[in-house]
């Protein structure tokens, strides 16, 4: 008989683009006796999530929850409760997740229409109103952090815009919520989604989501059923919701515990002082690298504090023996580009628990050290 040995993971010093460190409270948090899904104390914990949600998200929008499932979850989730077949959807498409954007919409049968800027770079205003003037959409989505290039999408004025021309504005916060602003109501964001493994020191299992009064409409107003049981707001809506609970799907029980005590953490640091803890980082990262001769990709007014992406410089023909010998000997995870960044850039993540100077540190010293 084939034996199996105890689970022994190392500890590793996770800077890659995610999953990124779990604050300790959030793994013991995970430990705790599991209640029934219907448990008053399970929805006493869920009510206290949504709360916190809120704060987080800057919203008083009531249907704030989270999804189950990683990122992607509550991005498909974003796509599928609004888009019925032949409405059309504008995509900034900057990067590797605008075009999963695009797939997602596409396989729900929504007229896809692309928006384009190089891999790094960020529309503005005028941009977006160009392609509305074309013609109305129902939806317009852009990437608020594109995890693969670095880039902070400026939000400002995105939301007015949209509504002006009778669109949903649709965001994607997986890498900038609990790291950089996210101000929901202020942006006039309708639908906006993001996950618990990045800037929240959470593992990966569940999405924050949140929606608008007026998406909610929309939701409400659908000729079609939604296409995608598990994901279908309109009934998750009545499980979440302040009347009788109504079952759907099992919640997962020991992800609620983590990402309640993760959203308690940002809480207790509160949101200023944690966007600012991120941005210091982020500098001392930035100034280290250029110190070790790197390049960053994107312009410093764009930068994107929780993931850098400093170029490879020319005649670095072994970065992926760097990475896995920063892996093997200091334990240390950051990834390659990706998409067409691949082989130009590093994806280095400092997001939520990760973000701390002696991770910062560690990783100038041991890249000192490798090359
Ligand atoms: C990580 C990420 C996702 C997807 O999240 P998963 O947890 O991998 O499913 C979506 N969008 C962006 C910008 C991301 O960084």
């Amino acid at each position: 008989m084939q034996t199996f040995s105890d689970l022994d993971t190392p500890s590793r010093i996770l800077l890659g683009p995610g999953p990124s460190m779990a604050h300790p409270r959030v793994l013991r948090a995970m430990a705790q006796p599991l209640v029934g899904h219907l448990d008053p104390k399970f929805l006493e914990l869920m009510a206290e999530i949504q709360t916190m949600l809120r704060l987080v998200f800057q919203t008083e929008n009531e249907l704030t929850i989270p999804m189950s499932g990683t990122g992607s979850a509550a991005m498909e989730a974003s796509v599928c409760n609004f888009i019925e077949p032949g409405d059309e959807i504008i995509i900034g498409v900057n990067g590797y997740f605008g075009e999963r954007l695009c797939d997602m919409a596409g396989r729900y049968g929504a007229v896809v229409r692309r928006i384009e800027k190089p891999w790094g770079q960020v529309f503005t205003p005028a941009e977006v109103e160009a392609e509305l003037q074309q013609k109305p959409a129902k939806i317009v989505a852009l990437v608020h952090a594109e995890t693969s290039t670095g880039a902070l999408q400026p939000m400002e004025g995105m939301g007015q815009l949209a509504h002006q021309h009778g669109a949903l504005l649709l965001i994607d916060t997986v890498t900038s919520l609990g790291g950089v602003p996210v101000k929901i109501d202020e942006w006039g964001v309708d639908i906006a989604y993001s996950g618990t493994q990045k800037c929240l020191s959470c593992p990966p299992g569940l999405s924050p989501l949140t929606i608008s009064p007026r998406a909610r409409e929309v939701l409400h107003r659908r000729k079609s059923p939604v296409k995608n049981w598990y994901l279908d707001l309109t009934m998750i809506e009545r499980y979440w919701g302040t009347g009788t609970r109504m079952y759907h799907h099992t919640a997962p029980i020991s992800m609620n515990y983590a990402l309640r005590e993760a959203l308690r953490l940002v809480v207790e640091e509160g949101l200023e002082s944690r966007f600012a803890r991120h941005r210091r980082l982020a500098e001392m990262l930035w100034n280290g690298l250029e110190s070790l001769g790197f390049e960053m990709h994107v312009p410093a007014e764009h930068r994107l504090p929780p993931l850098t992406t400093p170029r490879l410089p020319a005649g670095l023909e072994n970065e992926a023996q760097i990475r896995r010998q920063l892996l093997d000997i200091y334990n240390i995870e950051i990834a390659g580009g990706l998409g067409q960044l691949g082989g130009q850039v590093w994806r280095i993540g400092l997001m939520g628990y990760s973000a701390r100077p002696e991770n910062v540190l560690l990783l100038l010293s041991a890249l000192k050290e490798l090359m």
